[in-house]
């Protein structure tokens, strides 16, 4: 249950404008990271708070980045006694790896004791965060180190906003973009995503537009993913330019079929307006060839689209291997020559274990 729901429903929490919380008034309540000013303020008033408090609770997570209610100096003694419990739901950090680039990853631990991976990802002009949505990913990509690893649970909504806070704070400078590029498949966890995004939004004060969902597409999810109308990037990762290419790569494709996702996401960009962006992850001799650089641009003709080639970093739990530098500009160039919007993304941290997942299988963490 999220503060809003127990802030709202008016059962677990009744405003108390007479007497100031006491310790043991105070009822169990979920964290209050992703709660918006809005049901902040409407949670200290039920406690006989004044509204004002509401906004400071507000700043202090968001901005100061405030661990627990009783580090809050502006706030009563006696109250930040009371609201010593109450979480606010920060993640603890049980590793961080620094590449020649600048690249960090991290595995944080959350309250139950599992760990995700988050990574933080600079440019000159840039901060971009990769998020995970889930705690591994029952998805099991053929070449991917998280999907290897099996699926525990999803994440909740500060679990993921946590991941921003963390990086934001790390790096000492602003996040600039989120990507829901981590562990996990974002619409198998939708509403939650949907919530975070937004509290990143709204909260945190990151742009909708520099969001990023991303998925490999899961039956009927992209067609509600449209219907919140977010003005979020969305990417889907194809991998593959045929069904049985596809079905190797993904095992999920096989209730999916090629046709079928992109008829969903005709119907997204009909639905939002927005186009779609497509992840091409490229195997050497597997689907990096130019007959396959072909197909993909004929099922993408006339298609409101970009793609987007990552040549693959290799793990070691597969022998998938990266394609030369000349094998990924004739693919560029058969796309280029269709007409389709393409670009390369640039490897980053490809000598410290980079890849979905690949930190924490490489650090040895079990998946529950
Ligand atoms: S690539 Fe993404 S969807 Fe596939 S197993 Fe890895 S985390 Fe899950």
């Amino acid at each position: 249950m999220s503060p809003i729901q127990s802030i709202s429903s008016g059962t677990s929490f009744k405003p108390n404008s007479s007497t100031a919380t006491t310790k043991s008034s105070i009822i169990p309540i979920p964290p209050l990271l992703g709660a918006s000013v809005t049901e902040l303020t409407t949670w200290v008033q039920q406690q006989g708070q004044p509204a004002y408090r509401g906004r400071q609770l507000h700043g202090w997570i968001y901005q100061q980045g405030a661990r627990c209610l009783g580090e809050i100096s502006v706030f009563p003694k006696k109250w930040r006694e009371a609201l010593e419990d109450v979480p606010i739901g920060r993640s603890n950090l049980d590793y961080r790896l620094e590449a020649p680039d600048g690249t960090v990853k991290y595995l944080l631990q959350l309250a139950d004791g599992q760990i995700i991976e988050t990574v933080g990802i600079p440019t000159a002009k840039r901060l971009t965060v990769c998020v995970s949505s889930q705690v591994g990913c029952p998805m099991a990509c053929d070449f991917c180190a998280t999907g290897k690893g099996g699926f525990t649970r999803n994440l909740a909504r500060h679990e993921i906003v946590d991941q921003v806070l963390t990086v934001q704070e790390d790096f000492g400078q602003r996040v600039s973009n989120v990507v829901f590029m981590g562990m996990g498949e974002p619409l198998l966890n939708l509403d939650t995503v949907v919530a975070a995004v937004k509290s990143i939004n709204q909260d945190v004060g990151i742009g909708m537009r520099s969001q990023t969902i991303s998925t490999v597409g899961i039956p009927q999810r992209i067609r509600e993913l449209a219907q919140y109308q977010l003005q979020a990037t969305f990417a889907v990762s194809l991998h593959a330019s045929n069904q049985q290419l596809r079905e190797q790569l993904i095992p999920s494709a096989k209730h999916y079929s090629l046709e079928a996702l992109l008829e969903d996401c005709r119907e997204y960009v009909n639905l939002t307006g927005r186009r779609v962006s497509f992840e091409y992850i490229l195997l050497a001799e597997l689907n990096d060839l130019p007959e396959h650089a072909a197909e993909l641009a004929e099922h993408l003709r006339g298609f409101q689209s970009h793609v987007n080639l990552i040549p693959y970093n290799p793990i070691n739990e597969v022998d998938y291997q990266r394609p030369t530098s000349s094998r990924i500009q004739d693919f560029v160039d058969v796309l280029e020559k269709q007409h389709i919007a393409v670009s390369v993304r640039r490897s980053r941290g490809l000598e410290k274990d980079a890849a979905c997942g690949q930190l924490r299988a490489s650090n040895n963490t079990p998946i529950s």
